[in-house]
């Protein structure tokens, strides 16, 4: 620490980010297809979005504010000539500059060019910040992401791979992390493969994404996943798989499965995230049954387990609130006058199906509990009888640190209130989570799942000064 500095700088608290990666090593129409499979990532963020590609020689870059179609042109496509790309879809925090911390980060150092993309958080991003900028590191974002550049440059190894390995094993948390070199991809998991990251084949070309749903957009073949803690390596002599970074357990994210990831995906060795949320359905029909006449969804988070809960428990299922898919981000408020329009703007109840119905509403998840308030007054104005909400995963009581975007403990409504407070808030007739229990005899090989979001136990642990930030956040 320079003389002068203050001890105790407060620490910045970096934003949860989520994010979708997309690389390619190999394809004449590298960017092309990172478009594609950026678009099929969409889904994991919406805010920003890059590509980087290498000609061989050197790296070109692409970013952009928004949605992926809509600002990667054909004339900008063109603008990224090469065999190999990386690209990321970002999701930002409100308040963080946007452009600067879209990526992949492009630097240039000794060794030569390199960019990276990055899904995941880091939980000491920002202590190691403080000891880099001490030694003079001139930050350009607030993303945590930039700490892994900077650490690569300051490292001793003679190779790039040896540099890289040196400077993730100084972060802490979470990482699915592509990086381009000018004749080179690596791919790279954290030891505890929180966030999925999967390698295919395309036309004698290898990819990897964050979910397998971005290969079926370009027609490629998955082969397997990333593990946790490898890094692979490839170029023009192949793929070279390296146990990078020492793994000893597996802390998967469990949310991928109950909300991130798209159904149509595979992850975490290959399972159908659509099939474990209809078992999720089920086993909660199973835990937590009613009798009623319909089950309807919560669109669309709640298909797959409403689905699961109906063919479990036998009861009727349909479609009872009806989806308005095009309403943007970027709505405007509208004027006091018709505010209170709210979630219509997105939902519609179909009075014929719900009129005088008992009716059984099925959501994934609860986090401040606005939707289901919602929901439930919509479905009686919509005419129905009863609503009993059944949510398809257990209370969720903890913010997450390693890559989803929750708000504060304070904010989740679980956190500080029981299930009847919770149920009386949202006026429903009758209010049931999944148990974790249940949760567990869904997913195979429970024990290598991050539960942090349902039962407080963070698997990763924090730096001190972390700690005390956890503390403030407490219920
Ligand atoms: P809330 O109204 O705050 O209780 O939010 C619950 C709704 O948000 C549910 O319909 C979930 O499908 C959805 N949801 C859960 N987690 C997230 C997340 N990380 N980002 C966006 N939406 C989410």
């Amino acid at each position: 620490m320079r003389p002068g500095r203050k001890a105790h700088k407060p620490v910045i608290f970096t934003p949860h980010e989520e994010c979708g990666v997309f690389g390619i090593y190999g394809h004449p129409e590298a960017s092309n297809l990172a478009y594609l499979g950026l678009h099929g990532l969409q889904h994991r963020g919406q805010e920003g979005a890059g590509i980087c590609t290498s000609d061989g020689k050197q790296l070109h870059v692409e970013k952009a504010i928004g949605l992926v179609s809509d600002n990667f042109t054909e004339k900008r496509l063109k603008r990224l000539p090469g065999y190999a790309a990386i690209g990321h879809n970002r999701y930002s925090t409100a308040g963080v500059s946007a452009m600067k911390n879209v990526q992949p980060i492009v630097v240039n150092f000794s060794l030569g060019s390199m960019a990276i993309a990055h899904n995941g958080n880091l939980i000491n991003a920002d202590q190691l910040r403080i000891l880099l900028e001490d030694e003079g590191a001139i930050f350009q974002s607030s993303s945590d992401s930039e700490v892994i550049v900077h650490l690569t440059a300051h490292s001793r190894g003679e190779s790039i791979h040896q540099r890289i390995i040196s400077a993730l094993n100084q972060v802490r948390g979470a990482y699915s992390l592509l990086i381009l070199l000018e004749k080179e991809l690596i791919a790279v998991r954290d030891p505890f493969g929180v966030r999925p990251l999967s390698i295919g084949e395309h036309d004698g070309a290898y990819v990897v994404a964050s979910e397998t749903c971005a290969f079926d957009l370009i027609g490629a073949k998955y082969i397997r996943d990333i593990d946790p803690g490898e890094m692979v390596i490839i170029n023009e002599k192949g793929v070279q798989s390296v146990r990078a970074l020492n793994s000893t357990q597996k802390a998967q994210c469990i949310f991928e499965f109950i909300y991130f990831s798209r159904p149509d995906s595979n992850i975490f060795g290959g399972i159908n995230v659509n099939k474990v949320r209809k078992d999720l359905g089920r086993q909660l029909a199973r835990e937590a049954g009613i009798d009623a006449d319909l089950v309807i969804p919560v669109p669309d988070s709640g298909m797959p387990a409403a689905i699961g809960y109906s063919e479990e428990s036998g009861i009727p299922f349909d479609l009872g609130l009806i989806r308005n898919h095009y309403v943007g981000r970027t709505f405007i408020e509208p004027k006091q006058s018709i505010r209170h329009f709210g979630v219509k703007l997105k939902l519609n109840p179909v009075r014929d199906l719900l009129e005088g119905k008992r009716i059984i509403a099925v959501d994934d998840s609860i986090v401040r509990g606005t939707t289901s308030k919602k929901i439930v007054k919509m479905l009686r104005e919509g005419g129905a009888k009863e609503v009993h909400m059944r949510i398809s995963s257990p209370r969720t009581i903890g913010p997450c640190f390693y890559g989803i975007d929750t708000p504060t403990r304070q904010e989740l409504i679980a956190s500080s209130h029981l299930t009847e407070e919770i149920r009386k808030y949202m006026t429903a007739d009758s209010l049931a989570y999944l148990s974790i229990e249940g949760l567990q005899s869904v997913v195979p090989d429970p024990d290598n799942y991050c539960y942090a979001c349902f039962n407080n136990f963070y698997p990763i642990s924090f730096p001190d000064e972390r700690l005390h930030q956890m503390e403030l956040f407490s219920a």
